[in-house]
């Protein structure tokens, strides 16, 4: 893993932050924080939007730009910008800016602020439970401490809420699919497994239109790999699938 999401990983319940509660941080856009980074994932809205905003289809995007890898926890497909050289650049850093600014990953824009959310420790019941969005801050060894913010106010001066729906309905899809995995994966021969990892990738990330609005299609293409999940689950058990 890599040492900055490790570092969060045994560090979260001392990082968490209220979304009201002040914190002090002044950006001083040194662009430093788009090299040796090897943790700049993207959610389907980030790709969505970084691939409209260049003017690419989701999949010429991922081509140029990305790489995949399944997740060691969520045993999902996990897509991170794919760094360069050895200072390990972002791909879309170029002549000290940043390609896609008005649009950067949630990572990028959020930054000293990180998100997650609580899984019950029961994650079987988790896909149906009631999930809230944590908030973290992470120690920042740029910039300076001369703002003060709230993670609310933070977040809205780049157009996200506090609430957002899209975060969660990913969450939730990324808990559902987990637990269906788990099994399928003791269960289905590796060349079937990667079939069916590719097809997940394709309908959660890449499968839609710029042109269109995102929503509506994200809805759809979780749906519909909820439904293949679900039919790679039938296949392992030997059920027929339903003639109606
Ligand atoms: S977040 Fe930090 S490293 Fe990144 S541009 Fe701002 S001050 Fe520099
Ligand atoms: S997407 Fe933009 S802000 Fe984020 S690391 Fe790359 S160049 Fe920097």
């Amino acid at each position: 893993m890599d040492e900055r999401l490790k570092y969060i990983a045994e560090n979260y319940e001392q990082m968490k932050i209220g979304p009201d509660d002040p914190f002090h941080f002044r950006c001083k856009e040194c662009g430093k924080c788009c090299i040796h980074r090897e943790d700049i994932l993207l959610s389907p809205y980030d790709l969505f939007r970084a691939a409209r905003e260049l003017g690419m289809t989701t999949v010429e995007f991922y081509k140029q730009y990305c790489e995949g890898y399944i997740g060691q926890d969520s045993r999902l497909t996990i897509i991170r910008l794919m760094p360069q050289g050895s200072v390990r650049r972002c791909p879309l850093l170029k002549n000290h800016h940043c390609m896609i600014h008005k649009v950067k990953p949630a990572v990028c824009a959020m930054f000293p602020v990180g998100r997650g959310v609580a899984i019950p420790k029961d994650k079987t019941s988790a896909e149906n439970a009631e999930l809230q969005i944590q908030y973290i801050l992470q120690p920042p060894a740029c910039g300076d401490r001369s703002e003060t913010h709230t993670v609310r106010e933070w977040l809205a001066s780049f157009g996200m809420d506090v609430e957002d729906p899209i975060f969660l309905q990913w969450q939730r899809f990324i808990l559902f699919a987990h637990n269906k995995i788990v099994k399928l994966e003791k269960q289905l021969e590796p060349t079937e497994m990667n079939h069916c990892w590719n097809l997940l990738a394709y309908c959660a990330y890449m499968n839609y239109e710029t042109g269109k609005e995102f929503s509506p299609q994200f809805e759809e293409n979780l749906a519909t790999a909820r439904k293949l999940l679900e039919a790679y689950e039938r296949a392992a058990q030997g059920v027929q699938p339903d003639a109606g």
